[in-house]
């Protein structure tokens, strides 16, 4: 019996042409939250610790001026919305699973992709400054403290149904990348797989997504 495809997409800097965190904390954070970055990245802090650090530091009250910044700097990358209709043509699921956070995610995807298919942080502005919460923390078997755990939702899907194909953009998609069937990868998730061997097609824009489900439909 042949498995379904199933389609697991990063969002920031996959869907969206920059990182929306990055981005918001350029703008909105107090001075301080570099560091935090850096340890981010360095991975001395895990993302999950460092991400709730950095929202920590913006004032609850910025939550609309936070997201009508969002909506009118976020960038959708060429393609995303025909790759989005190809996957309903096709009856391929499509999952966004992402690192960001809802009151931004849902706003900039909302009309493109329904909230039922996207994965990522949730948010709390009942206190004085921004809370994320983690309703997709890791699972047993990653030890990570990823925050939203890719690996932990890919795991969630059987693979004796599904051929698993991840979209993304940098480091916090390799260990989906690995699991997957199909790795479809730009920036500095080329790299990382290119370092660990692990096969992929670059993309730049969505229509190159497209363009090779249609010609390789039959054989990924
Ligand atoms: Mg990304
Ligand atoms: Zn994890």
């Amino acid at each position: 019996m042949s498995r379904e495809r199933i389609i697991f997409c990063d969002f920031d800097g996959t869907i969206t042409e920059k990182d929306n965190i990055i981005d918001i904390m350029k703008n909105f954070a107090p001075e301080g939250w570099e560091p935090i970055k850096d340890k981010i990245l360095n991975q001395e802090v895990s993302i999950r610790g460092g991400v709730g650090q950095l929202f920590s530091l913006i004032p609850s009250s910025q939550k609309e001026e936070i997201i009508q910044y969002v909506l009118s700097t976020a960038k959708i990358r060429d393609g995303f919305e025909e790759f989005v209709q190809y996957t309903k043509d096709q009856s391929i699921p499509l999952y966004v699973v992402s690192g960001g956070i809802d009151f931004f995610v849902y706003p900039i995807l909302k009309n493109i992709v329904d909230e039922e298919q996207i994965y990522c942080n949730g948010s709390s502005f009942a206190g004085e400054t921004i809370e994320i919460l983690w309703p997709h923390s890791c699972d047993s078997q990653c030890s990570n403290d990823c925050g939203c755990c890719k690996p932990a939702i890919l795991r969630s899907f059987d693979s004796a149904s599904y051929r698993k194909i991840v979209i993304g953009d940098s480091i916090t998609d390799l260990q989906a990348a690995k699991m997957a069937d199909k790795v479809f990868a730009r920036d500095f998730l080329k790299e990382k797989c290119e370092q660990e061997n692990i096969a992929f097609e670059p993309f730049t824009t969505f229509y190159d997504i497209i363009s090779y489900l249609q010609i390789k439909e039959v054989s990924i």
